[in-house]
């Protein structure tokens, strides 16, 4: 693995021009080749991991590019396609040379305690200076607390999270680690459990999941998630499944399963290849959702913003297909996850020895939600900062 920003930094004291902008949001990646002179042929020689990647560049991702100083040629630039990977493209001797390499930051922990003088998000983003806080809470708590009637001055709110911090600035999305909010003299706590189960209350729980039991009505689930592999109905040899297929007759309307931004709409090799017509969705959190196979989508584009619930396509056999079904996969942080599992741990509490080794961890924030709360000035407080490495390594 190389590490370029040491690179481009190195480059920059030898007097090449680094230079930040936001990608502009009509702009293709063939659009970019274009501008800078490096024929289309690049792009037919990536791999099919690199091509779909360097289709899903989100609009308005601020990336770096580094320039010869004499010549003003383009010499490499880092184009983040989510907050742990980056796209590469790279001046070699022969052309360009694209690649996938990690998003280094640092993670910082920081507790924010106050009482509500205004609202719940007008007192986050004066004391945070954004609203990123605010979204996470709105969403872990969405189905206990109306954020519009429930508060009244005074109402204590205590919250430990990381973020994220690349070149001085945040960088992504915040991680709640615990938080109360306290109504009705009424403490209301949430704790991180994990990745794939989300926050849990102090008798442990389930919090509302932001994802909705499933993308259709369907008539029966065809193949069920099998990350280890089942033989492959078209191809016969075994493959992992990585998904749930629902089977559909063609039209079905396919919806969101929560909210977020359409990251990819189209069909990746072909149309009569591989997923076919489909969609990708990225939520909250690193959460991604697929829906694959599409007759025909729904009035979306990429960067298109859907609400859970919104139809997005429609049920067909497109790709490699047996018959008309959905294929939906869940992911987080890029790994897959049983779609049916996601949608059951929102509802079920913790029992037994899931319960006792809930029971610990949470209690430790608890002590800590509960001590800045009682003793710390209103606003935010630094409480650890280490240099990590992404927590994406690049393929
Ligand atoms: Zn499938």
């Amino acid at each position: 693995m190389r590490f370029l920003w040491p690179l481009l930094i190195v480059c920059a004291l030898w007097g090449h021009q680094v230079q930040e902008s936001v990608w502009p949001a009509n702009q293709t990646f063939f659009d970019y080749l274009e501008k800078h002179e490096i024929a289309f042929s690049l792009y037919y020689g990536l791999n099919d991991e690199l091509k779909s990647s360097v289709r899903t560049i989100f609009a308005d991702t601020p990336f770096h590019e580094l320039y010869h100083e004499e010549s003003g040629e383009l010499l490499q630039a880092l184009i983040p396609i989510s907050e742990d990977v980056q796209i590469s493209l790279m001046r070699v001797e022969e052309g360009f040379e694209v690649s996938l390499e990690p998003i280094r930051y640092q993670v910082v922990e920081e507790s924010l305690t106050f009482e509500i003088e205004r609202s719940l998000l007008v007192d986050l983003q004066r004391l945070t200076g954004n609203s990123r806080v605010a979204t996470e809470l709105t969403t872990i708590y969405d189905d206990r607390i109306d954020f519009r009637r429930d508060f009244r001055q005074g109402d204590q709110v205590s919250v430990i999270y990381e973020r994220k911090v690349r070149n001085g600035k945040t960088w992504g999305g915040v991680h709640i680690k615990g938080a109360f909010i306290e109504t009705n003299k009424r403490r209301h706590y949430a704790f991180f459990r994990d990745l794939d189960q989300g926050y849990y209350d102090e008798e442990g729980k389930a919090l509302a999941g932001m994802f909705i039991k499933y993308p259709l009505r369907f008539n029966r689930i065809s193949s069920h998630f099998r990350p280890s592999g089942r033989t492959h109905p078209v191809y016969g040899y075994r493959r992992p499944h990585l998904g749930t297929d629902f089977a559909a007759p063609t039209g079905t309307p396919v919806r969101s399963t929560a909210d977020g931004v359409v990251r990819f709409r189209g069909c990746q090799t072909s149309c009569d290849r591989g997923y076919g017509r489909l969609v990708i969705i990225e939520h909250r959190n690193g959460w991604e959702t697929r829906y694959a196979h599409l007759s025909r989508y729904a009035n979306i584009r990429q960067g298109s913003r859907v609400r859970q619930g919104q139809v997005i396509g429609y049920v067909g056999t497109s790709g490699v297909s047996t018959g008309p079904h959905l294929h939906y996969e869940v992911r987080r942080a890029g790994r897959p996850i049983n779609p049916l599992s996601v949608r059951s741990v929102r509802e079920d509490g913790l029992s037994g020895e899931e319960l006792q080794e809930f029971t610990v961890i949470a209690g430790r924030i608890r002590a800590d939600l509960d001590y800045v709360a009682a003793t710390a000035q209103p606003g935010v407080v630094r409480l650890a900062g280490l240099e990590l490495p992404s927590r994406h390594e690049a393929p």
